[in-house]
C-alpha cells in the first residue's frame, strides 16, 4: 500500500481553526443583514443536473464552457456540481410553487464549485453569499438590493474600499440589436481579435466587451455603444435608480462595457470592486435578471440579484485588519485539574458553571498534567482566567500580568465569575 499521504484536490481549501472564526464573523453580519431587511434563507443541493446550469447561464459562457465540474452519476445521469447559485435559486424556488404570483426575497450561503486556476482570490471551491429578490419590477428593489450590500460595506469596514460600477443592458430586444450591431463592426476585423474573441462572435458577443487582450481593447474604443440601443423606458428606469442611489449617497461609476460574464441579465448590472486584491477585483456581481424564471419554465417573473465572494471579502478583512481582535478569542475560563483523583470533580464543577453562567466559555484540562504545563496551556489558550482544583481547594488566579490568585469554596466560585464577566 502507498505511504503517501492524501493530500486535498487543488483550489480546495481546509478551513482551520485559526481561520473559523473569521468565517463566522463575516456569516454572521450577513446573517444580521437579511435579517433587517427581512430576507429570508433558502438553501439547495450543491448537485444539479447539468442542464440547469447549461440552460441558464449559457453555452457560450466561461462558467459552462470550462469550468464545471461534469461527471455522469452511476444511472448514467450527466450532473455538476453548482458553479454559482442563481440557477439552483430559481430552479428550487419555482420547483416548490414559491414564485407564481408571489413577492420573495431570498438568500444564500454556500460552497459553489469552479475548475479554474486557482490563485489568490481565485479557488475551484469558494464560497458565495447571494440573493434573489423575485416578483418585483420596479427600481426600488434594485436600489434596495444595491443598498443592503453596501450596508454590508459599511458594517465590515469596508466602505471606503470598494467602489460601484454599473449600467444598463435594456430590455433583451435592446442587448440583441446592440450585438447584432456590434457583431457586424468586429467582424471587420475579426483576425486582429485574441482567439477567445473570435470564438465569442458567434456565440456570445457581449462577452467580447471583457476581454482582457489589449489588441481587442483598442478595437473596441470606436465600437457601437450599448447606450445607444436602449429605448427611453428602459433608459427612464435606469435613471430613476440612480437617482435613488445618488439620494442615499451611493457613489456610483457608470461603465457602458459591463456585460458580467452570464446570459441570463437584462436591464441594469452592477459590481462591486476593490484595489486591493490585485487582479481578482470584483467582490461582489448581480443584476437584474427577468427572463430566467421563464427560461427555466416557469412564468414571467421579474427578478434581481447578486453574489458576493467570501473568500475575497475575508481576504480584503485581514489584509486591512478590519477583524476584531476579540474575534478568535472563545475561551474564558480555563479549567486545571492536578491530581488524576480530582478529574470527575473538575468536569462537574465546569458543568456546574456552565448551567450557572450559559455564556461563559469552559476549556477543561482533560488528563495528566503538572501544574505549570497546564498553566501555560491556559495562558496559551486565552482564556481570562484559570480555576486550579488540587485536592480540597480551588483557586481562582487571572491571566493578566499580576496573576493574583483567590482561594474559594466551590460555594464562592459562581458569584466570583459573576463580578468578573459581568
Ligand atoms: P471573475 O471575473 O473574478 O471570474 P465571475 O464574473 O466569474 O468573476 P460571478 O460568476 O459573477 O464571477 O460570481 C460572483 C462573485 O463570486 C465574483 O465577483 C467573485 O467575488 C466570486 N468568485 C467567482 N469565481 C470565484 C472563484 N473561482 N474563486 C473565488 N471567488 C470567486
Ligand atoms: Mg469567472
Amino acid at each position: 500500500m502507498s505511504k503517501v499521504k492524501i493530500q486535498a484536490i487543488r483550489g480546495m481549501n481546509d478551513v482551520l481553526p485559526s481561520q473559523t472564526p473569521h468565517w463566522q464573523y463575516l456569516e454572521q453580519h450577513i446573517r444580521q443583514l437579511m435579517a433587517a431587511y427581512a430576507y429570508q434563507e433558502i438553501r439547495f443541493p450543491v448537485l444539479e443536473q447539468t442542464q440547469l446550469f447549461k440552460r441558464s447561464i449559457g453555452d457560450a459562457t466561461d462558467i459552462v464552457e470550462k469550468e464545471m465540474y461534469t461527471f455522469e452519476d452511476r444511472n448514467g445521469d450527466s450532473l455538476s456540481l453548482r458553479p454559482e447559485g442563481t440557477a439552483s435559486c430559481v430552479r428550487a424556488a419555482e420547483q416548490h410553487g414559491l414564485l407564481y404570483n408571489q413577492i420573495q426575497k431570498l438568500w444564500y450561503m454556500g460552497p459553489m464549485y469552479r475548475h479554474e486556476r486557482p490563485q489568490k482570490g481565485r479557488y475551484r471551491q469558494f464560497h458565495q453569499f447571494g440573493i434573489e429578490a423575485f416578483g418585483m419590477s420596479a427600481s426600488t428593489i434594485e436600489a434596495e438590493v444595491i443598498l443592503l450590500s453596501a450596508a454590508l460595506w459599511q458594517k465590515l469596514g469596508l466602505g471606503q474600499y470598494l467602489s460601484l460600477e454599473i449600467n444598463n443592458l435594456g430590455t433583451s430586444a435592446n442587448r440583441s440589436a446592440y450585438g447584432e450591431a456590434l457583431r457586424s463592426y468586429l467582424l471587420k476585423f475579426k483576425d486582429k481579435l485574441d482567439e477567445d474573441s473570435q470564438r465569442r462572435l458567434d456565440a456570445n458577443v457581449l462577452r467580447v466587451l471583457d476581454s482582457k487582450s489589449a489588441d481587442t481593447q483598442l478595437i473596441l474604443e470606436k465600437a457601437p455603444i450599448l447606450e445607444d440601443f436602449i429605448d427611453a423606458e428602459s433608459q427612464a428606469e435606469f435613471e430613476q435608480l440612480l437617482s435613488i442611489l445618488s439620494a442615499a449617497g451611493i457613489k456610483y461609476k457608470r461603465n457602458s462595457r459591463l456585460v458580467r460574464g452570464l446570459d441570463y441579465y437584462n436591464g441594469m448590472v452592477f459590481e462591486w470592486t476593490t484595489e486591493e486584491l490585485g487582479a481578482q477585483a470584483t467582490v461582489c456581481a448581480g443584476g437584474r435578471y427577468d427572463g430566467l424564471v421563464k427560461q427555466l419554465g416557469g412564468g414571467d417573473t421579474p427578478a434581481v440579484g447578486f453574489a458576493m465572494g467570501m473568500e475575497r471579502v475575508l481576504l480584503m478583512l485581514e489584509e486591512l485588519g478590519k477583524i476584531p481582535a476579540a474575534v478568535g478569542q472563545n475561551v474564558d475560563i480555563f479549567m486545571a485539574i492536578i491530581g488524576g483523583e480530582n478529574q470527575p470533580k473538575g468536569l462537574f464543577l465546569a458543568e456546574e458553571i456552565r448551567s450557572a453562567l450559559p455564556a461563559l466559555r469552559v476549556l477543561t484540562h482533560c488528563g495528566a498534567g503538572k501544574y505549570n504545563s497546564q498553566l501555560k496551556r491556559a495562558f496559551a489558550s486565552g482564556a481570562t482566567c484559570v480555576l486550579v482544583l488540587e485536592d480540597e481547594e480551588i483557586k481562582l488566579k487571572m491571566l493578566d500580568a499580576d496573576g493574583q490568585a483567590d482561594v474559594l469554596d466551590s460555594q464562592g466560585i459562581i458569584s466570583k465569575l459573576k463580578t468578573i464577566f459581568k
